[in-house]
C-alpha cells in the first residue's frame, strides 16, 4: 500500500476534521456508520481516515507516514487494524456477493484480543450493506458490548440497506457530496473548461472524480456514437442485436452509464422538465411514469455479471422496452 493521497477532495475534509477532533478530545464513539451516497470506491478514503486516527504525529489532516503506526499500516502488518471487505475468488476472479459470517467472526475475535499497541484498535467493514444477514447478527453483540479502546467503522454506499439494528448502535456520519460550484471549481483546477466540466459532471451524476476519469476516456465521443446508433435503432434501421453488438464492444460500466444517461434524458423530456427544473414543451405524464419505472428497473438489472449472457439479454430487454415507450405516441 502507498501513503494515501493528501486530502485533495475538499468536500471530504470535514469528515477527517471531525474524526481528528474527536480523537484529540478522546471522545471517539465505539462505532461509526460512514455513509457515502456515491458509488465510487472510497476504500482509499477509509484508509486515509484510519491512518489519521492511528498516526502519532499527523500534519494537519495528513498522516506523517513515518511513525510506527503509519509504517506498519503501509506495510499491511499493523496488528490492531482489521478490514473486512468482499472477497475475490482466486480462480474465477469473481467478487463475492456478500461479506460472509466467517469473516465477521474473525474480525470480532481479533477485536477482542489484547491490544498490541497503546493506540486505538480499529476494525472496518466495507461495503457494510453487503453484510450477510448472519454476519450482521454476529456483529450485534460486539456493538452492544464494545471492548474498550476499539472503534468499529461501518462504511456504506447505501445506509438504508444496513440493518436498522446495526445502524441504531452506531454514530451515523454522512460523507458530504460536493456541491455543483465546488465540483466545477475542482474540475477547473484540473484544467477542464467550464462547458466541458458541466457536461462531464452530468455524465458522472455530480461526482467530479468520475468526471475526470470519463473525460480522460473521451466519454463524450461514446455518447455521440451511441446517440447515432440509438437513433438508427429507433427508426428501425438496425435491430436490437446489432445495437447491442456495438454496445458490448464497450466496457460494461460505460454501457450502464450510457443507458442511465439515455433513460434520464427521456424521463426529463417526458416529464416536461429540464435537468435544472425549467419547463420544456411536450410533457407526456403517462410516458414519464413508464420511463421512470423502466429506469428504476434497469439499474439493478444491468448490475449482473458483464461476462454473462444474462447481461446481453437484460440489455436487449431494456432497449426494446425503451423503444416501445418512446415510439408509441409517434406511431
Ligand atoms: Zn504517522
Amino acid at each position: 500500500m502507498t501513503l494515501p493521497a493528501p486530502s485533495s477532495l475538499p468536500w471530504q475534509r470535514a469528515t477527517l476534521e471531525r474524526a481528528l477532533a474527536l480523537k484529540t478530545a478522546g471522545r471517539l464513539p465505539h462505532a461509526i456508520l460512514l455513509a457515502d451516497a456515491g458509488q465510487r470506491d472510497i476504500g482509499d478514503f477509509v484508509m486515509q481516515l484510519v491512518m489519521l486516527l492511528l498516526c502519532d504525529a499527523p500534519a494537519g489532516l495528513e498522516p506523517c507516514g513515518g511513525c510506527e503506526a503509519c509504517r506498519l499500516l503501509l506495510a499491511g502488518t499493523y496488528a490492531d487494524f482489521g478490514l473486512v471487505t468482499l472477497e475475490v475468488d482466486e480462480k474465477s476472479k469473481k467478487q463475492s456477493k456478500n461479506i460472509k459470517v466467517e469473516q465477521v467472526r474473525e474480525l470480532i475475535h481479533d477485536l477482542g484480543l489484547t491490544r498490541r499497541y497503546a493506540r486505538l484498535k480499529v476494525a472496518a467493514i466495507y461495503p457494510a450493506e453487503s453484510l450477510s444477514r448472519a454476519g450482521a447478527n454476529a456483529l450485534l453483540k460486539t456493538l452492544e458490548e464494545p471492548a474498550p479502546g476499539t472503534l468499529l467503522l461501518l462504511v456504506t454506499h447505501n445506509a438504508g440497506r444496513v440493518p436498522i439494528t446495526l445502524r441504531s448502535r452506531c454514530q451515523c456520519w454522512n460523507l458530504r457530496r460536493p456541491r455543483p460550484d465546488e465540483a466545477l471549481a475542482w474540475l477547473a483546477e484540473r484544467g477542464l473548461e467550464a462547458d466541458i466540466a458541466t457536461r462531464y459532471l452530468d455524465f458522472a451524476r455530480g461526482d467530479p472524480v468520475v468526471a475526470v476519469e470519463l473525460e480522460a476516456g473521451d466519454f463524450a465521443g461514446l455518447v455521440g456514437e451511441f446517440k447515432h446508433n440509438f437513433g438508427r435503432f429507433i427508426r428501425g434501421d438496425v435491430g436490437v442485436v446489432g445495437l447491442c453488438r456495438t454496445l458490448l464492444a464497450q466496457d460494461a460500466d460505460a454501457v450502464r452509464r450510457l443507458l442511465d444517461l439515455t433513460l434520464r434524458a427521456y424521463c426529463f423530456r417526458a416529464s416536461g422538465l429540464d435537468a435544472g427544473g425549467g419547463a420544456l414543451a411536450g410533457a407526456d405524464p403517462a410516458n414519464a411514469r413508464e420511463l421512470l419505472r423502466l429506469q428504476q428497473r434497469a439499474g439493478p438489472r444491468l448490475q449482473v455479471d458483464e461476462n454473462n449472457l444474462d447481461f446481453q439479454l437484460q440489455l436487449e430487454d431494456v432497449l426494446i422496452s425503451l423503444k416501445q415507450i418512446v415510439t408509441r405516441r409517434a406511431s
